[in-house]
C-alpha cells in the first residue's frame, strides 16, 4: 500500500495537466489562423478540438508536435516547458504520438516491424513483447507476420494506432483518424481506439469537424471557430448551454425566431420568452431544436391554449415529413410569419402536407442570444 505522501505525489501525476498550450497564435499571409488559443489535457483525458474546415484546427495541432512553429505563445508537456519563441524541443523529443487520416503503413515492412518501427533503444524480446501486448490489445495478434495489403481498411488503421502507441506517447495527437473508414466499421474502431489510449493514460487531442464524432469521443470538447476557440466543456455542457446561435447549429438543426425585447421579455407568437438582462429595444434570437418542438396531438384545429412551461400554441401547416430511421422529421409552415419550422419526432409520424397543427416550445429547452447580425 503507498504511503499518503507516494499516494500525493500520484495524484499530482494525475492532475498535473500532461499537455498545455498557452496563447498560441499563427499567421499565414498576413491572415490569423490561429488566435490566442489555450488548453489543458490531463493524463487520460481524450479532448476533441471540433470546428467547421479551416477554422485552425490542424495547425494547431501541427505546432504543438512541432512540425510548426507559432509566432507566439508556449507549449508545455507535463509541467516543461517544450516551445516558445525562444526555445524549441525538436519534434521527435517531446514524446507525442501522431496518428492522422492518411496514416501510411510501411508496405514492405511487416506488421511486427511496422508496429516496433518507433522503439529505439529497446532490446529484441522487449520490442516482441510490446509489438505481441499491443497487437493483442488491437485484436490483431493473429496477423503479426503479415503485411499491411493483406489486412483491411480497418485493420490497417489499427495497426497505425499500434503503431503510434508503440513507444508510450505521453499524448497523442490525432487528425480526422477515422475519416477514411466507413461507417460500420468506424464506430467500433472508435470504442477499441478509446479503450486502448485510456488504458495507456495518454492524453489526447482530437482534431475533428464531425460533432457525433466528439461527442461519441471526447471528455472535453473545445469548440473553435475562425481560429478561436468560443467555447470548452464536457460535451453535456456544450451541447445544452450553447455560448451562442452558431455553436447550438453546429451541432444540429435549430429553429429561430426573431423578438424586440421589452421588460426583460421577448414577445412572440408562441408567448414570451425571458430575457434577463437584455436591454429594452435590442433584437433577440431565441433558438431551439427540433427535437424539443412539442407537437399538441390532442389540439386538432382548435384554437391556443397557454400553458405554464410552454407558453402559447401556434398554429402550423405540414410542409413535408420524412421518416429518418429511429425518428421523423416534420417541416410546418408557420401562419404567424410564413416561416418553417422544424420538428422531430421520435419512431413513425408522416402527417400529410397541409395537415393543420399546434405547436410549442418549452421554455427551458430554448436559448436566447442578442440577435446575429
Ligand atoms: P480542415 O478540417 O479542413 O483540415 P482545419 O480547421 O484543420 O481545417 P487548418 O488546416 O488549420 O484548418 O487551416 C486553417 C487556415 O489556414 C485555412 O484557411 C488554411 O487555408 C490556412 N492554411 C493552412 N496551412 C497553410 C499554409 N501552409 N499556408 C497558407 N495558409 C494555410
Amino acid at each position: 500500500m503507498l504511503g499518503t505522501a507516494s499516494e500525493a505525489r500520484l495524484q499530482d501525476l494525475k492532475t498535473q495537466p500532461r499537455l498545455e498550450i498557452r496563447n498560441l497564435v499563427r499567421h499565414y499571409e498576413g491572415r490569423v489562423v490561429v488566435d490566442d488559443v489555450s488548453l489543458t489535457i490531463l493524463p487520460g483525458q481524450v479532448t476533441c478540438l471540433l470546428g467547421p474546415s479551416g477554422c485552425g484546427k490542424s495547425t494547431t495541432l501541427r505546432m504543438i508536435a512541432g512540425v510548426e512553429m507559432q509566432d507566439s505563445g508556449e507549449i508545455w508537456v507535463d509541467g516543461k516547458l517544450v516551445c516558445d519563441t525562444h526555445y524549441r524541443v525538436p519534434p521527435e523529443r517531446r514524446g507525442i504520438g501522431l496518428m492522422f487520416q492518411d496514416f501510411a503503413l510501411f508496405p514492405h515492412l511487416s506488421v511486427a516491424d511496422n508496429v516496433a518501427f518507433g522503439l529505439r533503444g529497446a532490446s529484441r524480446e522487449e520490442k516482441r513483447a510490446r509489438v505481441e501486448s499491443l497487437l493483442e490489445r488491437v485484436d490483431l495478434l493473429r496477423h503479426i507476420d503479415g503485411y499491411p495489403h493483406e489486412l483491411s481498411g480497418g485493420e490497417q488503421q489499427r495497426v497505425a494506432l499500434a503503431r503510434a502507441l508503440a513507444p508510450r506517447p505521453r499524448i497523442m495527437l490525432m487528425d480526422e483518424p477515422f475519416s477514411g473508414l466507413d461507417n460500420r466499421l468506424r464506430d467500433g474502431i472508435r470504442d477499441e481506439t478509446l479503450g486502448v489510449l485510456k488504458d495507456e493514460d495518454t492524453a489526447v487531442l482530437l482534431v475533428t469537424h464531425e460533432p457525433d464524432e466528439a461527442m461519441r469521443m471526447a471528455d472535453e470538447i473545445a469548440l473553435m471557430r475562425a481560429g478561436k476557440i468560443v467555447q470548452q466543456g464536457a460535451p453535456y455542457n456544450v451541447y445544452n448551454r450553447p455560448v451562442d446561435r452558431a455553436a447550438v447549429s453546429f451541432f444540429s438543426d435549430a429553429n429561430v425566431l426573431q423578438a424586440e425585447v421589452t421588460g426583460a421579455l421577448a414577445e412572440t407568437a408562441f408567448g414570451q420568452f425571458l430575457a434577463p438582462g437584455v436591454a429594452d429595444g435590442t433584437m433577440v434570437d431565441i433558438v431551439f431544436r427540433p427535437q424539443h418542438v412539442r407537437i399538441d396531438f390532442d389540439r386538432g384545429g382548435n384554437g391556443p391554449r397557454p400553458t405554464e412551461t410552454d407558453g402559447v400554441a401556434a398554429r402550423g401547416v405540414v410542409k413535408r415529413s420524412r421518416f429518418m430511421g429511429h425518428e421523423s422529421l416534420v417541416e410546418f409552415v408557420m401562419d404567424f410569419d410564413g416561416s418553417v419550422l422544424k420538428a422531430t419526432v421520435p419512431n413513425v409520424f408522416l402527417p400529410k402536407p397541409g395537415k393543420v397543427m399546434w405547436l410549442t416550445v418549452p421554455r427551458d429547452r430554448c436559448f436566447v442570444f442578442p440577435a446575429a447580425a
